[in-house]
């Protein structure tokens, strides 16, 4: 049944575009439908058996010799606008891969395996992030009358792919939940490879706070008003955001501030800023770290005049399975594959998994630290390492008693 030697590369190219702009796997885009299709076809040639469900996740369901839940793996489909080849596919493919080499090395595993391609985690075509994974695990979502940049709403885009899914030879179903999840995934940032690493184990996801402030002025003529009878929105927004940039500086290592969009109201070059709107986004390791943060944050934000705050996203820090990280460290020490334990700055599908299941993250080198651009790259002896890990740890969850 696994007679081919798996090819990881040959699989990434042939799941990747060559374009210059890198991925623009969008979800229920056409290029998504064709992938999740293309996935479906290669499983069911290795003798899995297909779900899909009303979200368009896909699950791959390997036999074991008992007839219980499934050890799971696999990661998201979808990327960002002008996303890198890694990036969600690595954990699909290379679930994949570490799966098909389990059946290669003989007798079926005790218990069935899962291979899951999770619809959408990176929310770069409409308003929401980790839609799939979310419907995977029974959460409610108020997702179907979200629009996309060109007016297509979920729902219209979810039914129309979804449909092109449904209509092959596959189980129409929300698949029943697996016993545990293993992801494996690129780092997408620096750590792993100024350590010269090729693998870490995530301890955990980062809490995630988000908001949208707006400074509040009064337009007017930039040569004839007198600069102490203004109310310049950017002129306050300015020392806000330094006064911000000032507290984060002084705050523990381990938060990350980042004003990431600005937007100036009316924007022209002769007219005093009626407005001024910037976002904030903030993670932390802890909940209570973040929470110390957010109300010194507060405290600075109050001694502006005409600001209002808005929170747009509220992510509690997650806490990856112990079990699962202190057995893949076990057996990364035996394997002798050099490793890290490392907290998680970016969101997964792992996190939304965690709240239902024992769950894991297996991360490899991202070089230089890039992601979510085409320069995302991890050298193929790296990828290798991390799908012989997960190899062996999906093996062992496997085979226990
Ligand atoms: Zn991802």
């Amino acid at each position: 049944m696994f007679s081919e030697e798996c090819q990881l590369a040959d699989l990434l190219n042939q799941f990747n575009t060559t374009a210059d702009t890198g991925q623009n796997r969008l979800v229920y885009s056409e290029q998504w439908v064709h992938n999740q299709q293309t996935l479906i076809l290669l499983g069911q040639n290795h003798g899995a058996q297909a779900m899909v469900d009303d979200y368009g996740n896909v699950s791959l369901d390997f036999p074991g010799q008992e007839e219980t839940l499934p050890i799971a793996t696999g990661s998201h489909m979808d990327t960002v606008r002008q996303g890198g080849r890694y990036d969600g596919l690595y954990g699909v493919l290379g679930g994949f891969c570490a799966i098909q080499k389990m059946y290669q090395q003989g007798d079926l595993p005790k218990k069935p395996l899962r291979l899951i391609s999770f619809s959408e985690e990176e929310g770069s075509r409409f308003p929401a992030a980790f839609t799939g994974s979310k419907y995977y695990t029974g959460q409610q979502q108020q997702v179907a009358a979200l629009v996309d940049e060109t007016g297509i709403t979920f729902e219209q885009a979810r039914s129309n792919a979804v449909k092109q899914l449904q209509a092959m030879n596959v189980r129409r179903q929300r698949a029943p939940l697996p016993a545990s999840f293993t992801e494996l995934h690129i780092e997408q940032g620096p750590r792993l490879a100024q350590a010269h690493q090729p693998i870490g184990l995530v301890t955990g996801i980062v809490a995630q706070n988000r908001y949208k402030v707006t400074v509040h002025g009064q337009a007017n003529h930039a040569g004839t008003t007198p600069m102490a009878q203004r109310q310049d929105a950017i002129a306050t927004a300015s020392r806000l955001m330094a006064s911000l940039y000032d507290l984060a500086d002084k705050s523990s290592n381990s938060l990350t501030f980042t004003i990431g969009e600005i937007r100036v109201s009316p924007n022209v070059s002769n007219v005093i800023a009626e407005s001024c709107t910037f976002t904030i986004d903030c993670r932390e390791e802890s909940d209570e770290r973040l929470a110390t943060f957010l109300s010194a944050m507060n405290t600075v934000i109050k001694q502006f005049d005409n600001v209002t705050v808005e929170q747009t996203l509220h992510v509690p820090a997650t806490l990856l399975s112990q079990a699962l990280r202190q057995r893949n460290a076990k057996i990364a020490t035996q394997m002798k594959f050099p490793f890290q334990e490392l907290f998680s700055g970016a969101g997964h599908d792992s996190q939304i998994m965690n709240t239902v299941v024992p769950t894991t993250m297996i991360f490899v080198p991202s070089k230089t630290g890039i992601s979510h651009a085409p320069a995302e790259h991890t050298k193929m002896s790296d990828l290798l390492i991390g799908v012989a890990l997960l190899t062996a740890s999906l093996s062992a969850q496997a085979n226990e008693a």
